[in-house]
């Protein structure tokens, strides 16, 4: 399976960060086996699409509706219009931010999908939850609602971010990793028979150049989606080169 290394901007860079995505890109086109997107602050993804050359550009939403009185949302055929090729849905900063449930989470990937769109689907537990030994049927369980519907795995990749781990520099240990990721791959195969074998799984939280050798050598870990670690090409192309 082709290593696929996302970067999430969040609410992070303007017009002269541009920079760093060509540094990126750059990076992208030295390890072509590596699959490599970036997801910038929506201002950004017309300027991106238009510029690179290995990397994509997607965003870090998008709304279930095709249009409508959905004041300061984007539609998946408005990111898809100014060049964007994926959306990321369900990040847990939105689920908490926004109050987005899954049920949310799942008409967007339809909407994101269906403009032809790839959907990063993220999941992950909060630390409470982890605590209380449930971490795996929470995250199964939010992985099944998320995927209801006319779905094309396809078009599919899912990030288990942990909640507890993003932006903390707190990472999961190396065997809850595996053990959460083959869990979701068991998930999939079953919602997807055969193909769901090949649905790219990501791990997310405070991945860096550092730790991303032994993340991403996890059985079922198919990339990472990187958050502060992505701002800089600096620091980003370390873990595109980990994943080569
Ligand atoms: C994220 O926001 O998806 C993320 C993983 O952030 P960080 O890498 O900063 O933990």
């Amino acid at each position: 399976m082709r290593p696929y290394i996302i970067a999430n901007w969040k609410m992070n860079g303007s017009f002269d960060a541009l920079d760093e995505a060509w540094g990126i890109d750059e990076a992208a086109g030295e390890y072509r086996d590596v699959d490599v997107a970036i997801c910038p602050p929506a201002t950004l993804i017309a300027p991106m699409a238009d510029e690179l050359s290995y990397a994509k550009a997607g965003a870090q939403d998008c709304h279930q509706a095709e249009s409508g009185a959905h004041t300061g949302c984007l539609s998946a055929n408005m990111i898809g219009e100014v060049g964007g090729t994926l959306a990321i849905v369900g990040h847990s900063e939105r689920r908490q931010d926004q109050a987005e449930t899954s049920a949310i989470v799942a008409e967007k990937l339809i909407a994101a999908q269906k403009t032809g769109l790839e959907a990063i689907l993220c999941i992950g537990e909060p630390l409470d939850v982890r605590d209380a030994g449930e971490a795996e049927s929470y995250v199964c369980q939010q992985l099944a609602e998320s995927l209801v519907g006319d779905i094309d795995p396809a078009m599919l990749t899912v990030a288990y971010e942990p909640i507890w781990a993003i932006g903390t520099g707190r990472v999961a240990g190396e065997s809850d990793i595996a053990a959460m990721h083959a869990a979701c791959r068991a998930q999939l195969v079953e919602r997807f028979g055969d193909v769901g074998a090949g649905v790219r799984l990501l791990y997310g939280g405070s991945v860096k150049g550092e730790n991303a050798p032994q993340i991403l050598a996890i059985d079922d870990v198919n990339g990472a989606l990187v958050g502060g670690a992505s701002l800089k090409a600096e620091t980003f192309a370390p873990i595109i080169a980990a994943a080569a």
